[in-house]
């Protein structure tokens, strides 16, 4: 491994957040975690508090916040629709001031920071899989426009401070991402039918369920992160990181069945407004810039979900807002 680094995580006692943290602590960085636990709580990240080199500050990012980092991970920003519908006004604050607070503290500092940016930065696609070059059709006035346009705008923001100041940035478009410690009553689909299914209760399915999505293994997803903020200068992004594997809701509900072994019935509910009918990452410039690609199929990693699932008690997590039924 190079040189230590002071590494700053913002949203990191979050569910890619604090893997995030697991893997740069066990690389010998000096990590701070910086979170004001909305969607998250301190057990994602209490394992690290005993280390030397993890420390954990409670700060809401729309507030500027001054350290000495030489990087910085921008991962802040409520993530599940029920949640950052919630008070859309706060999520916006949160993308854009969040963005401009830690593109400050970068440019003060020298430091490098990397941007996680969203698949919903293209809307509900006509173009498909999704190639970076593709600008999206994102409904400026809709529900979930307080994230997609919050997570556009910070794309400008970084693209701005690095053309006009020189700042070091990266840009990552995480596509669907699951694994242990999301959380429970997230509302997201994976965490949702994996508990419906454990409680024998029924699995909704928004619309026909034949809407897809692609779902990455988050282990898959932390090591592309890594690798973009390690990876050449001259590739600032955006780049798509997910899994190109794309199924179908009512596939995933059919296979977190079978997994979970669960009698549960599937029942339809109304399709959320705007909710994007395919999904699925082009990963031809993450593969060539950075060599990476996915490891881990659905199948493997919805294992291990369950496998978490079954282990923790529910009653030990608090629903961020009511939006998780
Ligand atoms: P998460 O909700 O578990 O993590 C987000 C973290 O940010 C939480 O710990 C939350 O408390 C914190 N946070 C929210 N608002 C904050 C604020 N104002 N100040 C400080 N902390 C704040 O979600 P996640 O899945 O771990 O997502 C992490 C990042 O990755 C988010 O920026 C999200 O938009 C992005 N992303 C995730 C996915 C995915 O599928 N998991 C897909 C696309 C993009
Ligand atoms: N969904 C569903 N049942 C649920 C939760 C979600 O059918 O209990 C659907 C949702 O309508 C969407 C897909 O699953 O089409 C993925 O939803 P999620 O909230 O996980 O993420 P999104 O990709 O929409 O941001």
């Amino acid at each position: 491994m190079g040189s230590i680094k002071r590494i700053l995580v913002t949203g990191g006692a979050g569910f890619l957040g604090s893997h995030l943290c697991d893997r740069l602590v066990g690389m010998g960085h000096d990590v701070i975690c910086v979170d004001n636990f909305f969607t998250s709580q301190k057990t994602n990240v209490a394992h690290l508090l005993g280390c030397g080199n993890f420390e954990l500050i409670r700060h809401d990012v729309i507030h500027p916040l001054w350290l000495e980092v030489d990087e910085i991970y921008n991962l802040a920003c409520p993530a599940a629709p029920g949640h950052y519908q919630f008070n859309p006004i706060k999520t916006m604050k949160t993308s854009v001031m969040g963005a401009i607070n830690v593109l400050g503290m970068a440019r003060r500092c020298r430091a490098k920071v990397l941007q996680a940016s969203t698949s919903e930065v293209y809307g509900d696609p006509e173009v498909h899989p999704q190639p970076e070059s593709y600008r999206g059709a994102v409904n400026p006035i809709g529900p979930r426009a307080c994230y997609d346009e919050g997570k556009r705008a910070a794309e400008t923001l970084f693209m701005d401070y690095h053309r006009h100041n020189g700042v070091n940035i990266r840009i990552v478009r995480i596509f669907n991402t699951y694994g242990p410690r999301m959380h429970p009553f997230d509302g997201r689909v994976v965490s949702n039918f994996i508990r419906q299914a454990l409680a024998g209760e029924p699995i909704t399915i928004f619309g026909s369920g034949n809407q897809t999505r692609s779902f990455c293994y988050r282990d898959d997803l932390v090591e592309g992160i890594i690798r973009m903020m390690n990876g050449p200068d001259d590739f600032v992004g955006p780049v798509n990181l997910g899994n190109p594997g794309e199924f179908t809701i009512r596939q995933l509900a059919d296979l977190t069945l079978e997994l979970t072994g669960s009698t549960s019935q599937l029942v339809e509910k109304p399709l959320p407004v705007d909710d994007p009918e395919r999904r699925r990452p082009d990963i031809a410039l993450a593969k060539q810039h950075l060599g990476w690609e996915p490891t881990v199929p659905l199948r493997a990693g919805l294992e291990k979900t369950i496998e978490w699932f079954r282990s923790v008690n529910l009653g030990d997590f608090r629903a961020p807002t009511p939006n998780w039924q």
